[in-house]
């Protein structure tokens, strides 16, 4: 067996200086967010008792570069720059032509991107006076990347979780308490949404939808509290940035350039914080880098979703915002991605692929598992299930190289490590896991639920 090689590190000064928003390069810019009772573009104002006003000036930029503040660059200077990898030992295992690289997220105290973004919410609202920030998770990763960060700025942090993970990943919630963060499970009866929820269907498994609701709900009761989202929205795909902006850079150090970008999409964040800074060069240099989304054929919400206005939760407390979605009440089969359960996508993704600056492809979760266990036994780390959806893409593409006899430049992200997610991986090595058919079905009915924009 060859020892997995080559890393491509920045020194820490490196780290960039200012996150690029790619909105000031695209050529048509993407539809605004709607007020769901009058159909117009929704101001600051809508959003202002929920978000800090630095946070929304940033939602609303059309800057291409927003200076990073040194306190921010300081808390990520402990696990920023991350490494560049090439993928020498998967290289072999699959006797490819390609070459592999992958961009290594989780090097951050909480295994994941996120830290790019909770680090960044949580200064800025720190800077505002917040005291107490509400949010939702999925998997876990969220929730424990927040009350990392609300720990470094001393801000109490209260997390929602989606009940069928919290009850999955148990060690999740006691990274949270050990951060200092209070997390329970949701749908739950502390707010009036959950309450109404748990009525109708006691055993609901909960969906990110209704997490994102109860914490809404809290926030927007609370004088204290502000809320947070780690994924969906234009500021957090911005803070994510760092990840492409430093891949470009270790890239060149590498002497090598991707033929082709890949990134696993759930709400959004980690593929745009890769592809985004490519997509420009695309756009401003004339480059044909090719880039692709990846998301599991289970919650198919790029590849079969429809492009349309639609709220970000179940309750529909939300602006309406333009997307790939399956509804706002749709909830997906209990994959073991929890990250990339989410029935939309970010309002900027979805409009770089519908303009075709992406592609996107959703890939069933035993292939995709496949693909983590051989990238485990090459290159040694343990992917997080999220993360092997762009694993299982990159294998493809190596593939495709082989039978096509030719050479092929393939960066990924490696959004995290997946050392909280052992019993998914028990359960494949056991043969207890199968693959979803597309739920059409169900996808059909929440989809007849789409709103009617007023006016429109
Ligand atoms: C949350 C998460 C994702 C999915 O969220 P995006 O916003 O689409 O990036 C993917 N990978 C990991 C490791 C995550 O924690």
């Amino acid at each position: 067996m060859s020892t997995p090689q080559r890393r491509y590190d920045l020194p820490c000064t490196e780290t960039p200086s200012a996150w690029y928003n790619i909105v000031a390069d695209l050529p048509k810019p993407p539809p605004p967010p709607l007020d769901p009772r009058t159909g117009q573009p929704a101001g600051p104002e809508l959003l202002a008792p929920i978000f800090p006003m630095a946070l929304l000036q940033q939602e609303m930029s059309a800057e291409k570069w927003i200076d990073i503040p040194g306190a921010i660059i300081e808390a990520y200077n402990l696990y920023r720059p991350s490494p560049l990898i090439r993928a020498t030992a998967l290289e072999k295992a699959l006797d490819t032509p390609a070459r592999i690289y992958y961009k290594y997220e989780g090097v951050s105290p909480a295994g994941s991107h996120k830290p790019n973004t909770s680090i960044a919410q949580a200064y800025y609202n720190k800077q505002e006076g917040v005291t107490r920030i509400s949010t939702e998770t999925g998997a876990g990763q969220w929730g424990s990347a927040l009350a990392y960060a609300c720990s470094i700025f001393g801000i109490e942090c209260m997390v929602y979780m989606v009940k069928v993970s919290f009850h999955q990943k148990p060690y999740r919630r006691s990274m949270m308490s050990t951060w200092g963060a209070e997390c329970i499970p949701s749908p739950s009866n502390t707010t009036e949404v959950g309450r109404k929820i748990l009525a109708e269907d006691p055993d609901c498994p909960g969906s990110l939808g209704i997490a994102i609701s109860e914490a809404l709900e809290d926030a927007v009761g609370r004088e204290d509290t502000k809320y947070s989202l780690g994924s969906v929205l234009n500021h957090v795909l911005l803070h994510q940035t760092v990840i492409g902006l430093e891949a470009q850079k270790q890239m060149e150090m590498a002497g090598d350039e991707p033929d082709v970008v890949i990134g696993c999409h759930g709400g959004g964040s980690n593929y745009a914080g890769l592809v985004f800074p490519y997509i420009g060069d695309n756009i401003t240099k004339g480059k044909d880098t090719r880039i692709v989304a990846v998301e599991p054929q289970a919650c198919p919400t790029l590849t079969k979703g429809p492009l349309a206005y639609d709220y970000g939760d179940t309750a529909k407390m939300t602006p309406l915002m333009q997307m790939y979605t399956l509804g706002s009440g749709f909830i997906p089969p209990g994959i073991h991605a929890g990250g990339l359960r989410y029935h939309g996508a970010a309002p900027l993704t979805s409009h770089c692929i519908s303009e075709g600056f992406s592609e996107a492809v959703a890939v069933p979760q035993l292939e995709t598992f496949a693909s983590a266990i051989t990238f485990a036994r090459s290159e040694c780390i343990i992917p997080a299930p999220e993360s092997a959806h762009a694993i299982c893409a990159a294998v493809r593409e190596a593939n495709a190289a082989k039978e096509a006899g030719e050479e092929r430049v393939i960066l990924f992200n490696l959004s995290g490590h997946g050392h909280f997610d052992m019993a998914a991986y028990d359960a494949y090595l056991a043969g207890e896991l199968t693959d979803h058919e597309h739920p059409e079905e169900a996808i059909g009915k929440s989809l007849e639920t789409l709103p009617q924009v007023p006016g429109a």
